[in-house]
């Protein structure tokens, strides 16, 4: 595994693998199996893999944890050295922002609402430095997690507007038992928030249950899930949404796939997590938990 600090030297590392297909993992890194799903995806389907440990300053606005976010990367490297991962990509702020950087990119509509309403300036920092990275690491494949639903949804507009030679491939959300999603910040929760936090799962197998015992009114789902989480008293709601899964509008009835969407406070961590009810095939995480068969 070779590890690159500077554009300079990333590019030379990728210089070396032209003519094979190249997956790229982006991380703000403190890996965990969330983050080793992806780099295992693109492990199987390239030639070589590139993994990147970025904590991006421009995506955390004022009041947000990016001096607290945790890091640790030497254990990340270690982590990528055991799934073969061929080059990380390491590089500091002042690389991936010198002095007088002053380009950003600003995809319209989708980010709006969701997490973009709650963080301004959120996914134009994370737009930015995605296309930054495209450019420095000219991925065949990028993959991301559907955790982060809004952020795939911004990152494909972003491709397909821009014409960007890269196949964006969206991996499924991996959940520790009980079903909290597996997150970087979860290390901040104390073992009282860590069980509050089951809420946001809560929330998300009582949509897929209303969907399936024919639950279509919206507003009356988000009623039923605003009910549960207000019966947790650490956890308080940032947002909770029900709409639809590429132009993120709300929706009043859910006629198709459906995506629910969750921000919620656990103390003082900001935990987000999302479910897309209605597809053909259900969802096989809530269907391993048990969910299904309630
Ligand atoms: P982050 O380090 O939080 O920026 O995440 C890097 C990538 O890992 C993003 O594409 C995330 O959506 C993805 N990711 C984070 N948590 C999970 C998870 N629990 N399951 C699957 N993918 C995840």
């Amino acid at each position: 595994m070779q590890v690159a600090t500077t554009v300079e030297g990333m590019r030379r590392l990728r210089s070396q693998a032209v003519g094979r297909t190249v997956g790229f993992v982006p991380t703000m890194g403190y890996l965990h199996e969330g983050h080793l799903s992806l780099v295992r995806r693109a492990r199987a389907e390239n030639d070589v893999v590139v993994a990147s440990i970025f904590v991006n300053p421009t995506q955390f606005g004022p009041t947000e944890d990016f001096e607290k976010y945790p890091r640790d990367p030497q254990r990340d490297l270690a982590l990528l050295q055991q799934e073969r991962t061929d080059i990380v990509f390491m590089p500091s702020a002042v690389e991936m922002y010198p002095e007088g950087f002053a380009t950003h990119i600003d995809v319209g509509g989708v980010t709006e609402v969701l997490e973009g309403a709650h963080r301004p300036g959120h996914f134009r920092g994370v737009a930015t430095v995605v296309l930054n990275l495209f450019n420095i690491v000219q991925p065949t494949r990028a993959y991301f997690g559907q955790k982060d639903a809004q952020q795939l949804v911004v990152i494909r507009k972003m491709v397909n507007d821009l014409k960007l030679n890269v196949e964006v491939v969206p991996c499924p959300t991996v959940r520790e038992t009980g079903g909290l999603a597996m997150s970087s910040r979860n290390v901040f929760l104390s073992p009282d928030e860590r069980r509050a936090a089951l809420i946001l799962f809560r929330a998300l197998s009582l949509s897929e249950r209303l969907w399936r015992t024919g639950e279509r009114d919206a507003g009356k789902l988000r009623d039923r899930l605003q009910g549960l989480v207000a019966r947790e008293p650490l956890a308080s709601v940032d947002y909770i949404s029900v709409a639809h899964p590429e132009t993120l509008q709300e929706l009043e009835s859910m006629d198709g796939p459906t995506l629910v969407s969750l921000a919620i406070r656990i103390g003082e961590t900001r935990l987000i997590d999302n479910l897309t009810v209605g597809e053909k095939r259900p969802s096989p995480v809530l269907a391993e938990l048990g969910v299904a068969a309630r």
